[in-house]
């Protein structure tokens, strides 16, 4: 089946995009996949380890995505957390691929928050629900411009996240139990992924609470940095 022209919809799709450093193009998202436990020291922090046999995912909605310097606190939780990850961009189509061959789909990076209902997710992985309320909620997805490395596999750099000034997450790309071609090949087996496709690879130890008028800052060396106010 091939792709309906765009004057067959009922309405016009709604389509996010991701502003590009040095272009006026955006970045068009398709699907997002997260990871779970990436980090050591974050997984112990949440009573768990690093599955080295096989890595974890959820998904958010693309509609999760946002670039606003100024987000509504969201409704329905008492805790929200942040979580900093490099986000991997897709470029091209690819199926159960090597990692060897990943770099080749790869458009860019990106610093993204995976904005996270702590308290909503602790109910759900008690009750072994899933965990799309807690993850998936409006503006669940803060992300910087993106970074064109077409090409190119990152596997080290900073990473950091400050509360109003405050460092809360600090480590190294390094740190990854699972490297970026690892994750998106071993993704690559189950799912076909696209053009647009974001990989959110796991977040460092340091999760904290955050309140409403907190200002967030996050940062990847060479890739960028994103700075948001939760208001409301
Ligand atoms: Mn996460």
């Amino acid at each position: 089946m091939t792709e309906p022209a765009s004057s067959h919809f009922v309405f016009k799709p709604i389509i996010k995009g991701i502003s590009i450093h040095g272009s006026e193009e955006l970045f068009p998202v398709g699907k997002i996949y997260c990871v779970g436990r990436n980090y050591a020291d974050h997984a112990k922090e949440m009573g768990g380890k690093v599955d080295k046999d096989q890595p974890f995912f959820f998904s958010k909605p693309p509609q999760a995505i946002t670039q606003l310097s100024k987000i509504p606190f969201p409704t329905q939780t008492d805790e929200l957390h942040h979580e900093v990850e490099l986000v991997v961009l897709l470029k091209s189509k690819c199926s159960n691929i090597p990692p060897s061959q990943v770099s080749q789909h790869i458009f860019g990076y990106a610093v993204g928050v995976d904005l996270t209902k702590r308290d909503l997710q602790a109910i759900a992985k008690k009750a072994g629900k899933p965990w799309d309320l807690s993850k998936g909620f409006d503006n669940s997805a803060p992300i910087s411009k993106a970074q064109k490395k077409e090409g190119i596999l990152l596997d080290k750099g900073k990473i950091s996240l400050k509360v109003n000034g405050q460092i809360k997450q600090s480590s190294n790309l390094s740190n990854m139990a699972w490297k970026v071609d690892e994750l998106i090949s071993w993704l690559s087996r189950f799912i076909t992924l696209k053009p647009g496709d974001l990989i959110f690879t796991g977040t460092p130890a340091g999760v904290s609470k955050l309140n409403p008028g907190d200002q967030v800052e996050a940062e990847i060396e060479d890739i960028g940095s994103l700075s948001f106010q939760l208001i409301g």
